[in-house]
């Protein structure tokens, strides 16, 4: 089902016409039809949860409500195959360097991912937008936190995904001086790598969550931020100047962001 709002009879005439396909939020620029246009022509999370072929329109909602320069687009993709990958993607040769990759296709890896972003250490920090792939396992419960509604969860995860976007598209930035990118990503070690962004990733969403007072939420993006912390810590060769100062002050960045949070 679809929420058509309703358009006060006195202000259609000035309602500019428009093809039955293009969504209603297009007209949100426009300040004049803001009152009577709440709710728009959006797929609701649960209709999309309960309907697979509205699943797109709702995530392209979704990003329309949260636009972010590094995503360009939420892709929905049921089942991750490679062959799924949409262009500039879809090139045997480069997918296969992506998945090859040292650095490459973070979060890929995992047998259900929920949402992922593919990144190419070429291009990693040189301003490319980075698309975020949704699979069907986005809509499905959270694992472990049963009082968390699916909808929160899942909305959760798209902005922990477009933090991962930002870090291709701007590159790493940790704390002041460290910008990891295509310059030097082939420096650190990968599970460093890995562990750093999804530490960002979580810490972000804590902290979005705690400036809404929502702590169920928080709760969890901060126990998962420390548990990638941990692992971040686990993974850094002793050998590595780069990991022990990537490791080092995203952990100091970790604990202060959570203190000044509590
Ligand atoms: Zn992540």
């Amino acid at each position: 089902m679809v929420i058509i709002a309703r358009v006060p009879a006195a202000e259609k005439s000035a309602f500019p016409s428009q093809p039955p396909n293009v969504r209603w939020t297009a007209a949100r620029d426009t300040p004049f039809f803001i009152p009577d246009l709440i709710p728009l022509c959006v797929v609701s999370y649960e209709e999309a949860k309960a309907e697979p072929g509205l699943r797109q329109e709702y995530l392209d909602g979704w990003l329309e409500d949260n636009p972010c320069k590094a995503v360009p687009k939420i892709l929905y993709l049921p089942n991750v195959k490679r062959k799924d990958i949409p262009p500039p993607y879809d090139t045997d040769k480069l997918i296969k360097r992506i998945w090859k990759s040292k650095n490459g296709g973070v979060e890929a890896e995992f047998s259900k991912p929920r949402g992922f972003v593919l990144y190419i250490p070429e291009i990693y920090g040189k301003m490319f937008p980075h698309p975020v792939f949704a699979t069907q396992f986005l809509f499905d419960r959270p694992n472990g936190y049963p009082d968390m509604t699916t909808r929160n969860y899942s909305e959760s995860l798209l902005h922990h995904e477009t933090i991962h976007s930002k870090d291709a598209m701007y590159g790493m930035k940790v704390g002041r001086s460290v910008v990891i990118d295509y310059s030097n990503i082939d420096d650190l070690t990968p599970d460093v790598f890995h562990n750093a962004g999804e530490v960002r990733a979580n810490l972000a969403e804590f902290v979005r969550h705690m400036g809404m007072g929502n702590s169920l939420e928080g709760t969890w993006s901060k126990i998962e931020a420390q548990n990638y912390a941990y692992d971040m810590r686990d993974s850094v060769d002793k050998e590595n100047s780069l990991d022990l100062i990537v490791s080092k002050v995203q952990s100091r960045i970790l604990d202060r962001t959570i203190a000044r949070c509590e």
